[in-house]
């Protein structure tokens, strides 16, 4: 099978019976089995070395960016340890030197994740997607009063007793997909370039976009495709999915049958879109740089998959 894409997995069970004992959780982080996993205005504490390591504090090395965190939740349970996440994003850059002397530095984990261990590149993205929720929603969206976390950091409830509003982590569902026509070796894929790509090269992908409010899965793969390329597309199916927090996004990725031909870019969106042989996007894939970076997006699983004949279908 195709090599498998980043953030589908991470190193802890997040053991959600854990999230409502505060007295637990409370005592927990003061203990050795306990370790801090720390995000900076979305970035994660990294050590790189030969190859980039999360950094991930026992309770000796914690107790200031606790003190100094503003939140403070709860990611899960391995092997009998237990791993928290903080945001320290209210340190200015020098105090938090101060505090973390020699344990690496704040970095972007999408520019990371690909040369880190999975499990590790995992739990830092769960981390950073938990915190941004967090600073992104200090106050009721119903009555905006502040609201306070809880159940170990994976809920906030308002703190207007007359509202008392409980919201939830979110997680913003995009679908991504393969779109081929034909069969054999004239099979072609529909790949397109993105304004976004413009200074990362002539970067090639699969085409992807937002799901709307009371839409299907399903039917948001056809309206961006014949958005985005005016293609028709049937026979939409699921392949599977990449958790992708940057800043708050849930890949779903499909495969779809095109009926139409004719491609008609929508020019705020994209800069070009073709059709593509095998032949030709193997051709890409040994240039490198053309296509998405190999084992680290769905994107570039799809069409790998798509070359090597593996799918639903
Ligand atoms: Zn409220």
């Amino acid at each position: 099978m195709t090599e498998k894409f980043y953030f589908h997995t991470s190193l802890v069970d997040r053991a959600h019976h854990f999230r409502g004992d505060e007295k637990w959780l409370a005592e927990q982080i003061t203990k050795e089995t306990s370790h801090l996993v720390p995000v900076w205005r979305d970035h994660n504490l990294i050590h790189i070395d030969d190859l980039p390591r999360a950094v991930m504090l026992p309770h000796t090395d914690s107790a200031r960016l606790r003190e100094a965190a503003s939140v403070i939740v709860f990611l899960g349970a391995a092997n009998g340890q237990y791993y928290f996440a903080a945001d320290v994003s209210d340190l200015e850059e020098t105090d938090r030197e101060d505090l973390l002397p020699g344990q690496g530095g704040f970095e972007d984990l999408r520019g990371l994740a690909g040369t880190m261990d999975p499990t590790e590149a995992g739990l830092l993205a769960y981390a950073r997607a938990l915190m941004y929720w967090h600073r992104n929603h200090l106050y009721c969206s119903k009555c905006g009063s502040p609201a306070d976390s809880g159940k170990g950091g994976h809920e906030r409830h308002c703190t207007n007793p007359d509202c008392g509003r409980t919201t939830f982590p979110r997680t913003d569902p995009a679908v991504i997909m393969l779109v081929s026509r034909g069969e054999g070796e004239n099979e072609t894929a529909l790949l397109g370039r993105n304004i976004r790509f413009q200074g990362r090269g002539l970067r090639y992908s699969t085409l992807a976009g937002f799901v709307e409010p009371g839409e299907s899965l399903e039917d948001a793969v056809i309206r961006e495709v014949k958005e985005e390329a005016d293609i028709d597309v049937t026979d939409v199916r699921y392949q599977g999915s990449q958790p992708w927090p940057f800043p708050a996004s849930l890949m779903l990725g499909y495969r779809a049958r095109a009926t139409s031909e004719a491609i008609k870019i929508q020019e705020d969106e994209l800069m070009d879109a073709q059709w593509f042989t095998k032949a030709q996007v193997r051709e890409m894939a040994e240039e490198g740089g053309i296509l998405p970076p190999s084992g680290l997006s769905i994107s570039r699983w799809l069409i790998d998959a798509w070359l090597n004949g593996e799918s639903s279908y």
